[in-house]
């Protein structure tokens, strides 16, 4: 997707620091991190937001949440985290390029 800061990541194109990746998935630091482990867990496929998956999109929808599993698994200090997905400007979505915000590493609390 043209001028996609994500897309443009995962072609290599601008630089990120990749904590894990496979066939469907990213994960990144994030570039201003809001607790001690902060990363983005972004599909390759540039999907917008949750709305836009499609019913074709399930198995890559379902890798997220599996990457979220082994993100944890390979952390002991991540074995409790958060999963926040904005979904929408409203919601303070600002790169639309479907993501979770991995956090972990103190107590978080609404
Ligand atoms: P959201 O508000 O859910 O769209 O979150 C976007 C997130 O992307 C924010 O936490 C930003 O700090 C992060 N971010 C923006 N640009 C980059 C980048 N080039 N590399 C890593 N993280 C980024
Ligand atoms: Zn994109």
């Amino acid at each position: 997707m043209v001028n996609c800061i994500f897309c443009k990541i995962i072609a290599k194109e601008l630089p990120a620091k990749v904590i894990a990746e496979n066939d469907t998935t990213i994960v990144i630091q994030d570039i201003a991190p809001k607790t001690p482990i902060h990363y983005l867990i972004i599909p390759k496929k540039h999907v917008a937001d949750i709305t836009q998956l499609q019913t074709e999109d399930k198995n890559i929808a379902a890798d997220l949440l599996f990457m979220a599993k082994q993100l944890s698994e390979q952390n002991p200090e991540a074995r409790d985290f958060r999963l926040i997905a904005n979904n929408g400007s409203g919601a303070g979505q600002v790169v639309f390029h479907l993501h979770f915000h991995f956090c972990a590493g103190k107590t978080l609390s609404f």
